[in-house]
């Protein structure tokens, strides 16, 4: 089977209606998260799971379609991106096959991402998603989620049109804001996290939520060291994804 051939023969029942008059213009990106892509399948299957995607992409390319792309699929959970709560009515959502952090977190094969690049783009040709409105989920639910994760190659989808990317600036050891800190600088990042898309209200005060966006961040842009502190790096790279986003989203 080639990468970009879907094969059909799973079908979920977990999926409801989108909401009359609701538009698909969001992607969200997971990883499965268990130990093996056969049991994720089957999982996202089960009426017992509760959960579901439109897609599952396997470690050697092969895609599965679980649910309609008009049906509203339960992969995102509660959720939240650039003002948009329920993300899972208004997105199409693909689980890729990764053990992820729990079971073995490995690099995603090149012809997996192959295929996730070639499913992304034939779905845009079917919906308008704009590439700030390309998501991890770990971006919209920054406190439960921690996939696709680090190792999943952003710069490569976004070469294709499949969310927004800068070259992040380097990691540097460098002194950084972090827990307790407080005042204009955490202002600052703070609304530059807001202006990206993330769920948070700037007050100034570097707290519990602020290091849990921040790891959100990094995780998805500054992927070398995901640990929640705001060093240089990580600010000039979030300043540089803030305008990005203002410029995709004012276009
Ligand atoms: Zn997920």
């Amino acid at each position: 089977m080639s990468p970009y051939d879907i094969d059909r023969a799973y079908a979920s029942p977990n999926s409801g209606h989108r909401p009359p008059g609701s538009v698909v213009d969001h992607l969200v990106l997971h990883y499965t998260g268990m130990r093996s892509e056969e049991g994720a399948r089957d999982w996202l299957c089960d009426p017992r799971s509760q959960v579901s995607s439109h897609y599952i992409v396997f470690e050697d390319g092969r895609v599965f379609q679980l649910v309609d792309e008009s049906r509203r699929a339960w992969h995102a959970g509660r959720s939240f991106w650039r003002g948009v709560t329920d993300l899972n009515s208004r997105s199409i959502g693909i689980e890729i096959a990764n053990p992820g952090h729990e079971f073995g977190y490995r690099p995603f094969p090149d012809r997996q991402i192959e295929a996730v690049i070639g499913l992304c783009r034939s779905i845009f040709a079917r919906h308008f998603i704009p590439p700030h409105q390309v998501v991890a989920h770990s971006d919209v639910a920054p406190d439960r989620k921690e996939d696709p994760g680090e190792l999943f190659p952003w710069e490569w989808c976004a070469a294709f049109g499949i969310g927004l990317w800068v070259p992040p600036a380097p990691f540097d050891h460098a002194p950084a804001l972090g827990l307790g800190d407080s005042g204009e600088k955490v202002l600052e990042l703070q609304r530059l996290l807001a202006g990206i898309g993330f769920d948070i209200a700037p007050n100034g005060a570097f707290n519990e939520w602020t290091e849990t966006v921040v790891r959100a961040f990094q995780r998805h842009w500054r992927p070398a060291h995901v640990d929640g502190r705001a060093d240089p790096s990580t600010l000039d790279t979030m300043a540089r994804v803030a305008d990005v986003f203002a410029a995709s989203a004012g276009a």
